[in-house]
């Protein structure tokens, strides 16, 4: 429904620390976010800030299964940035809070619909009987 764009600019803002078995990174990351209302199905973009913290172990020696291990002098932060990401996507974004999503009679957005939209429902009973009734405007000879 929502996630960050292919090929979005992250501001990151990182500290490193060298530890004893690799490199701390601590930082945050803000990311432009597109997608869609889960109401009215408008576009809805907005943006993330995520805060994360990864150790870069030094070498694979060291680390268990799933750490982030530095690749000779680089830190690859992409799946750090992206499951600290996920975590923060809402499961149904809205366009706003208060939302009231689209008619069921006609799928309108009730944001844009005059106030009060609705449809006069037919009874399903009456409607069948409507259709019966033959019309007789035609039937005087003169
Ligand atoms: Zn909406
Ligand atoms: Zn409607």
């Amino acid at each position: 429904m929502i996630g960050v764009p292919k090929d979005a600019d992250v501001e990151l803002d990182i500290r490193l620390e060298a530890v004893m078995e690799g490199v701390l990174v601590t930082g945050t990351a803000r990311a432009p976010l597109r997608g869609e209302c889960a109401r009215c199905l408008e576009p809805v973009v907005s943006e993330t800030e995520v805060g994360f913290q990864e150790l870069f172990f030094y070498s694979a020696d060291e680390a268990a299964e799933g750490d982030s291990i530095l690749d000779g002098e680089l830190l690859d932060l992409e799946s750090t940035f992206r499951d600290a990401v996920v975590l923060t996507l809402p499961l149904s974004p809205v366009c706003s809070e208060d939302c009231t999503g689209l008619c069921v009679e006609c799928g309108v957005r009730l944001a844009d619909a005059e106030p009060g939209h609705k449809h006069e429902v037919v009874d399903a009973r009456w409607a069948k009987l409507q259709g019966l009734i033959p019309e007789h405007n035609n039937d005087q000879e003169s």
